[in-house]
């Protein structure tokens, strides 16, 4: 039988009690976490988000309480009222921050039932997570799940509390809109109204927050909400949240500082932990170089060498001509992993071979010399190579020749993976970089056309507005990523606010004026009359929060997440809609799979 609230209102939360509230009348609300029946006590543990107290029904005491309280189940909905004891000495329990006392109840309430669950609250064991998904709201009543979007909250706070310090202002920008151009693909809406157009939905608020540069608003912000429509990707969400950020006036020198101060506000708000700026500034050229990566994990060493030109014309043939041809030979120390056995050294070689590597070379370094499949070609440069990877006895040494951008991924990613299992990545380090200087464009060999590197508004360094006439693929980019331990939280850059360079930058995507017009026409229009120089950045929010939560998935810090394939098993979302609903938007749906309509 369940009753109402009947006028009863909580006097604290289940988290709050200690041992100085002994012989206060409270009033509790909240979730049956467990039960025990003692065979006369019963105890429930009674929980809300902000914590778990023990409550005692004494038949003896509490005669009607006792006889509702045999009743309760898991995840009942409970208020009792009763005092506060300390627990007799011996029973009280450190790990509860209400440990030390528990509640004796008088009265008691059930506010509601509940069936038996899919899967307990309390035991965070492995449960599918199909199930965790369909009955998401049982499994966010979990309290570390619970705990992660107090945070997620904590950091939002913090956010606009430092942008809002800073001038910024919060604007909202349309969710429907215009195909946008961050590189994915676009989730469509069809238009009822205008039959046979659709909107996007955004893929980031990009050219809106210009425009609102352009409108004179001069410090913009927005915790957005972005869509791609991108296929099975590792921990990826088709809708995501962006830490969205636009200004103007501001050159890269003036913008990064700015953002370096909303990273150390979080960290602060949020963790207590005072990060060092200015943050470390890597080219993109040097991130390759030495790390492999353009979002290198900097909590620990193990750098790239470049040793090309100690094999250049040496007896190592294969080494030999990959130096000879244009490539690079790159190689790093793994330090006292010397001992490696030749099964664990034969499958390091596979995984280069799988990252796309011709192969592998690994030495082990020995007091008695080199040990290597092809240490007697080595041997002469022996002396040297050691020197350059500061190397000794124990070290294991990897090399990979090939093109510079293969040999320097391949080894980096090596270097990653390798310091993992050697435990060499310190967990409480906290490497926060910039990386500067990309490519304003990439190659597409295939469609014979270059392709931005970040999107086609971002600016080319002031020095290299010529270059894009003469050699494209050298133009540097005034764009800039924030990487965080070895991921990327965010990107942006300054931004193209002169029409002709954003109609060149078009040209050489290989959008022809009419093509650009149709598609861009509002933005160029904006362009022309009196854009400020403006630039900025998004910080992905999800991934943000998982890094300060310790979390390995977004889906942890999402409240209701979609699966690997865009679904949700709770709302059974995307569905079939009614055929009317399609007639009237003028859709018919084809070559649908089976079963479906
Ligand atoms: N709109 C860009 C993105 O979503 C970020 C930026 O340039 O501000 O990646």
């Amino acid at each position: 039988m369940t009753e109402p609230l009947g006028g009863w209102k909580r006097t604290h939360t289940c988290g709050e009690l200690r041992g100085t509230d002994a012989d206060r009348p409270v009033t509790l609300m909240g979730w049956a976490f467990r039960r025990r029946d003692h065979g006369g006590l019963i105890f429930v543990d009674l929980r809300d988000r902000d914590g778990v107290t023990q409550c005692v029904v004494n038949p003896a005491e509490a005669g009607a309480a006792h006889t509702r309280a045999e009743g309760v189940r898991s995840e009942f909905v409970l208020a009792v009222r009763g005092v506060v004891a300390r627990r007799p000495a011996g029973t009280e329990n450190a790990r509860l921050p209400t440990g030390e006392i528990e509640v004796q109840v008088r009265e008691l309430r059930i506010l509601n039932e509940a069936r038996p669950l899919p899967f307990p609250i309390e035991d965070e064991g492995d449960v599918d997570e199909l199930v965790r998904l369909k009955y998401r709201y049982l499994d966010l009543r979990r309290p570390p799940l619970f705990q992660n979007f107090r945070l997620r909250d904590a950091v939002t706070r913090s956010v606009r509390g430092y942008l809002h310090g800073q001038g910024f202002i919060e604007v909202e920008t349309p969710i429907l809109t215009r195909q946008t151009p961050e590189g994915a693909r676009d989730f469509l809406v069809p238009s009822r109204l205008s039959p046979g157009n659709f909107y996007a939905l955004p893929q980031s608020p990009q050219l809106f927050k210009q425009l609102l540069m352009v409108a004179g608003f001069e410090r913009y912000f927005q915790i957005a909400r972005c869509f791609r429509d991108e296929d099975f990707r590792r921990d990826r969400q088709p809708e995501f949240t962006q830490i969205d950020v636009e200004t103007a006036f501001l050159d890269r020198d003036d913008l990064l500082p700015l953002i370096e101060g909303m990273i150390v506000a979080v960290f602060r708000d949020v963790q207590g932990v005072e990060l060092a700026t200015p943050f470390p500034r890597l080219t993109y050229a040097e991130a390759l170089a030495r790390f492999g990566s353009d979002k290198p994990d900097l909590r620990f060493g193990l750098e790239l060498v470049d040793l090309t030109e100690l094999f250049r014309g040496g007896e190592f043939q294969a080494l030999a001509q990959v130096a000879g041809t244009g490539g690079a030979v790159k190689g790093f120390r793994l330090p006292g992993a010397g001992g490696l056995s030749r099964k664990a050294a034969d499958d390091l070689t596979a995984e280069a071979k799988s990252l796309g590597a011709k192969g592998l070379v690994w030495v082990k370094v020995t007091a008695e010399g080199l040990q290597s499949p092809v240490a007697r070609f080595l041997e002469p440069v022996r002396e040297v190579l050691l020197r350059r990877l500061g190397a000794g006895p124990g070290d294991l040494l990897l090399l990979v020749g090939d093109t510079m951008p293969l040999a320097a991924a391949v080894l980096g990613r090596l270097r990653v993976e390798l310091a993992q299992r050697h435990g060499l990545v310190p967990a409480d380090r906290r490497a926060l970089a910039w990386i500067v200087d990309f490519p304003l464009f990439e190659y597409n060999a295939a469609e014979k056309r270059w392709d931005s590197m970040h999107h086609p508004f971002t600016a080319p360094r002031d020095e290299d507005v010529a270059l894009m006439e003469s050699d494209p693929g050298r133009a540097l980019a005034k764009a800039y990523d924030l990487v965080l331990n070895g991921q990327e939280i965010g990107g942006g850059s300054i931004r193209i606010h002169q029409q002709p360079i954003q109609q060149k930058v078009f040209e050489l995507l290989g959008i022809g004026k009419a093509e650009a017009r149709a598609k861009f026409g509002f933005l160029l229009d904006a362009l022309e009359f009196g854009a400020p120089p403006m630039g900025g950045i998004a910080l992905g929010l999800d991934r943000l929060v998982a890094v300060l939560a310790g979390v390995d998935s977004i889906r942890d810090v999402i409240a209701f997440p979609k699966t690997q394939k865009g679904t949700d098993p709770m709302t059974d979302a995307p569905s079939p809609v009614p055929p009317v609903l399609l007639r009237d938007l003028g859709i018919r749906v084809v070559d649908v799979e089976k079963g479906k309509p």
